[in-house]
């Protein structure tokens, strides 16, 4: 890869925590070698010794590191707008389970593929997925650029051990794939449908492949009684019991939560994933970020799957994240646009386990995204963090690069044919509900 400068461009780099002083942006430029950040400072401060094959004047535009979409069922987008405005349980019973029963690995693929399409082309650069036939989902972010963190979703029971075995497969293929484009963690589906015996079992495969932990936890009021009728306790409570939190763990959902609880993941570095516009759709209810930030937690940001969404716009979800918490609390101060966009970057990437991805910082992977800011509903430029929460629209991004490698120009996925992937979704989608 080519070394490349970035020049002119309003730099975000999101390293600032919300009440470090100064400045949280500057008109600069970005150094990139191979697949890392060398240097990002303002306007004729790179080093005089870099020398680039490529020069992209991004006058104009602005730099963010890449979003992290932290929890989604990419092959998903198959059953967009398939089945809505139903209650959770019907919803899922009549319509979602009975169509992925049907779902072959070639669909997953293709569904991944129209997924990772969307969120490219929407400035996504990294996701964590849960799904089945990650073999395919691997695939297809191998060919994309991607960056990604798959889970083969478990479910406990007779084929739970099977499934264990299936992911302990999954990471010995994708692991740390590509200097860790590609990483594995287990994905036991969620309390109420893997017992506490096989939930041990799966924490234990995961100290002994030293992997993290991708779980559903109080999602709806229903698994809270459901765990409480069998169990006797909450659903963090029962998952603090039995060890859960001994392992790294990405927890989505987080709705349901007693203040003990958010301490109980406080303390155990647990890294929360809100999903407002699934919790919404599915009428399951409002989780208590501000209250999760203030104790501490790391929360991050995600679309859930495109069933329950119905996009995988993370310029969407974070608006929604800062709306709905205002408007909850009645309090407009209570998640700000800054806040709203280190859940969607920073957050991200420490929710995912990784250490080098979210920051625009010397040393950091080249993860860069850059957004078209010559539009009508970007003038003027009185707050440009505020617009990117509260009026940019996922059309405007305009370029994309992860590890280093430019995905998107000029809003083009270049890795991508996207003629093809419509045609074979045309094509699934038929099938599927014939
Ligand atoms: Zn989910």
């Amino acid at each position: 890869m080519a070394n490349l400068l970035i020049k002119n461009c309003i730099v975000i780099p999101m390293e600032k925590n919300l009440h470090e002083p100064g400045e949280r942006y500057f008109v600069g430029e970005i150094a990139v070698a191979g697949n890392r950040i060398v240097h990002v400072g303002p306007v004729g401060t790179v080093p005089r010794d870099f020398k680039a094959e490529r020069v992209l004047d991004a006058a104009g535009k602005v730099a963010l590191p890449g979003l992290v979409n932290a929890h989604t069922h990419a092959a998903m987008t198959l059953l967009r707008s398939y089945a809505d405005d139903l209650p959770l349980m019907q919803w899922l019973e009549t319509r979602i389970w009975p169509l992925e029963a049907k779902l072959t690995p070639e669909d997953v693929y293709w569904g991944t593929k129209l997924s990772i399409l969307e969120m490219l082309k929407a400035g996504v650069t990294t996701f964590a997925d849960m799904y089945f036939f990650m073999d395919q989902v691997a695939q297809a972010v191998q060919e994309s650029g991607m960056r990604a963190s798959l889970s083969r979703g478990i479910v406990g029971g007779d084929r739970g051990l099977q499934a264990l075995e299936e992911s302990e497969a999954l990471a010995e293929k994708w692991h740390g794939f590509e200097d860790g484009r590609i990483t594995v963690m287990l994905g036991p589906h969620a309390p109420y449908t893997c017992p506490p015996d096989f939930l041990r079992t799966v924490i234990g495969k995961a100290k002994e492949l030293e992997l993290g932990i991708h779980i559903h936890l109080a999602e709806t009021a229903d698994e809270v009684e459901t765990i409480k009728s069998r169990y006797g306790k909450r659903p963090v409570e029962l998952m603090e019991e039995i060890g859960l939190f001994e392992v790294p763990v990405l927890a989505a959902h987080c709705v349901y939560l007693e203040p003990h609880e958010i301490k109980i993941l406080s303390d155990y570095k647990v890294k929360a994933v809100h999903n407002p516009e699934s919790n919404m759709k599915l009428a399951s209810g409002i989780a208590p970020v501000p209250e999760m930030l203030e104790a501490g937690v790391t929360v991050a940001l995600g679309t859930d799957g495109a069933a329950s969404n119905n996009n995988l716009d993370l310029f969407g979800e974070m608006r929604a994240a800062a709306l709905l918490h205002k408007v909850n609390k009645l309090d407009s101060t209570v998640l700000n646009s800054y806040q709203a966009l280190q859940m969607a970057t920073k957050a991200g990437a420490q929710a995912l386990g990784l250490t080098d991805v979210g920051i625009l910082k010397a040393g950091y992977k080249a993860d860069i995204i850059l957004l078209d800011f010559e539009k009508p509903h970007l003038y003027p430029r009185h707050d440009v963090v505020a617009h990117l929460v509260y009026a940019m629209q996922a059309s405007d991004v305009d370029t994309v690069m992860v590890d280093g490698r430019i995905l998107v120009e000029n809003g083009q996925v270049l890795t991508l044919d996207e003629q093809e992937i419509y045609q074979k979704i045309r094509e699934c989608s038929q099938r599927l509900t014939s």
